[in-house]
């Protein structure tokens, strides 16, 4: 039912994902579908940037791809049915732009169980499920 299977991945927290990605494969692999994982990277503020090597930005891109090349490569799905984004700014605002410049047909996000903290300050996965135009299915760790 679902063929192109968006998956954002918190590089800091990947664990969290584990689910998700394992949910993800089954769905791919009944619907021969095709996965993308996506990590948002932060951006430093501009008034930081004298402070940081001049190709920053490149070796934190690099660095994020490589861990989720890392990631993608100890899932049981042909390589061509996998690909991956490194996109920076925030979070579900970046999130959502993949979903909608790729074309997503689900988004699977791995969530903590919710809290106190989340239902007082939002979290990314609320915030998804509420503006995403694709289903997204919400994966509790
Ligand atoms: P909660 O677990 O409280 O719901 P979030 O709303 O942040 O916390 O949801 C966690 C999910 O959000 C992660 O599993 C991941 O899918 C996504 N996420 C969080 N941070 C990032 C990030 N930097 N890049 C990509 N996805 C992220």
């Amino acid at each position: 039912m679902f063929k192109k299977i968006l998956i954002p991945i918190d590089l800091t927290e990947v664990a969290i994902s584990k689910p998700a990605l394992d949910a993800s494969m089954e769905l791919a692999l009944q619907s021969k579908g095709v996965l993308r994982l996506v990590t948002v990277e932060t951006l430093l503020p501009a008034s930081f940037m004298e402070y940081v090597p001049p190709e920053f930005d490149k070796s934190q891109e690099e660095r994020a791809s490589q861990a989720l090349e890392q990631i993608s490569a100890g899932l049981a799905l042909p390589k061509d049915n996998i690909s991956h984004a490194v996109r920076f700014g925030g979070i579900y605002v970046e999130i959502l732009a993949e979903a909608d410049e790729w074309g997503a047909d689900l988004i699977v996000i791995g969530s903590h169980r919710p809290s106190m903290a989340t239902y007082l300050i939002g979290s990314n996965a609320k915030t998804i499920v509420r503006h995403a135009k694709c289903s997204v299915l919400v994966i509790r760790a």
